[in-house]
C-alpha cells in the first residue's frame, strides 16, 4: 500500500488574521500539488479567515488546540464541534510545547485523541524525546510509552486515519535536524509499535511525519525514507520555503 504524503504547517502563535490571509495568498501557487495533503494548522482566531482564503485550492485547514468538552463553562477554550463547524479537518494533539509549557499529560492527550475522532476531526498526534533522553539512549522506550498511553482505547479503524508526528524536542525550533537515518529509525519503530498494538494492516496505513527544523534544504532526504510519510513544519511553514517542502 502506498501512503499519501502529508505536509502540515504548524503556524504556532504567529500571524494576525490579516497577516494569515496575506500568507495564504503568498503561498497559494507555491503549494499546488495534488499528490500531497497540504495542511495549514493555524491559531484559532485565524481559522475562519484562512478557511475562506484557501477556498478552491488544495489546502486543508487544521487547528492547533481544543478542549475535550463540547460546550459550557470553560472560559478561554474552544471545542471540537466549533472547529468542525468552522471548516477544520486536522487537529494537532500532544505537541511538545503544549506538553511542556501548558502541562498537558498523556491522560489528557488520550482524551483529546478520542474526542477528536468522535467529533470527526483527524488528529496529528505528536510524540518525541528531550535531548537528555536522546543522550541517555532511552528515547525508544519514552516514545513507545507516549504512544501506548495516547492511543489507549483508540480503535484500529481510527488509527488508520491517524497521523503521528515524530518530533524530537531537541530539533524543534533549534535549527538542529535529526539526520534522515535518525528520523527513519524512530518512524519505523513507531510503525512497528502500531503493528504490535494493532495489526500489520493498521501499521501499513498509519501516516507518520517527521518534525523538527525541516526546511527546503533537508526535506527531500527526510521524505525519501520509507517510513517518513510527511512533515510537520514550524518555522519554514511561514515562508515561501513551505512550497519547496510540499514539492520536495
Ligand atoms: C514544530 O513545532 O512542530 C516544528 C517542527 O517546528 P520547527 O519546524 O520550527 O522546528
Amino acid at each position: 500500500m502506498s501512503r499519501r504524503r502529508i505536509i502540515a504547517g504548524n503556524w504556532k502563535m504567529n500571524k494576525t488574521p490579516s497577516e494569515a490571509v496575506a500568507l495564504c495568498a503568498e503561498l497559494k501557487d507555491l503549494v499546488k500539488n495534488d499528490a500531497v495533503d497540504v495542511v495549514y494548522c493555524v491559531p484559532a482566531i485565524d481559522i475562519v479567515p484562512v478557511v475562506e482564503a484557501v477556498k478552491g485550492t488544495n489546502v486543508i485547514v487544521g487547528a492547533e488546540n481544543f478542549y475535550i468538552e463540547d460546550k459550557g463553562a470553560f472560559t478561554g477554550e474552544i471545542s471540537a464541534p466549533m472547529l468542525k463547524d468552522a471548516g477544520v479537518t486536522y487537529i494537532i494533539i500532544g505537541h511538545s510545547e503544549r506538553r511542556d509549557i501548558f502541562g498537558e499529560n498523556d491522560i489528557l492527550i488520550n482524551a483529546k485523541v478520542k474526542k477528536a475522532f468522535a467529533s470527526g476531526l483527524k488528529p496529528i498526534l505528536c510524540c518525541g524525546e528531550s535531548l537528555a533522553l536522546r543522550k541517555a539512549g532511552t528515547y525508544a522506550e519514552w516514545i513507545r510509552r507516549q504512544i501506548t498511553w495516547d492511543l489507549s482505547g483508540v480503535t484500529a479503524d481510527q488509527v488508520k486515519e491517524l497521523v503521528i508526528a515524530y518530533e524530537p524536542i531537541w530539533a524543534i525550533g533549534t535549527g538542529e535536524t535529526a539526520t534522515a537515518d535518525q528520523a527513519q529509525e524512530v518512524c519505523k519503530m513507531i510503525r512497528d509499535l502500531i503493528a504490535e498494538l494493532y495489526d500489520a494492516a493498521t501499521a501499513e496505513a498509519v501516516r507518520i511525519q517527521y518534525g523538527g527544523a525541516m526546511n527546503a534544504g533537508n526535506a527531500a532526504e527526510l521524505l525519501s525514507k520509507p517510513d517518513i510519510d510527511g512533515g510537520l513544519i514550524g518555522g519554514a511553514s511561514l515562508k515561501a520555503d513551505f512550497g519547496q517542502i510540499v514539492n520536495a
